[in-house]
């Protein structure tokens, strides 16, 4: 049995947390969280058309830079509110 194995069975058991990007860190560190909500259910969340077509947060900074751009899997920050035709 080598470490290598060990680690195995680790990371089966306690799989690595994603680290999320600074930008969505820095929502919840000022707006705090809303349980069980995603950014893809909150009225912010936005597409821009660059030359592709981008997710972005309308409560933030918005550039046609990667470093602004959203995900609608992320856990809604504290300035969460429903998208119209929602719960
Ligand atoms: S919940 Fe809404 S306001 Fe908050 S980060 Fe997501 S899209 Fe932006």
């Amino acid at each position: 049995m080598t470490d290598n194995y060990l680690l195995k069975d680790f990371e089966k058991e306690y799989p690595p947390v994603k680290e999320l990007p600074k930008r969505i860190l820095q929502m919840y560190n000022m707006y705090g969280r809303t349980e069980g909500k995603q950014c893809g259910e909150c009225k912010y969340l936005c597409q821009r058309h660059f030359k592709n077509t981008y997710f972005k947060c309308e409560m933030t900074v918005i550039s046609a830079s990667s470093a602004t751009d959203w995900r609608s899997r992320w856990e809604a920050c504290g300035k969460f509110e429903q998208i119209s035709g929602g719960e």
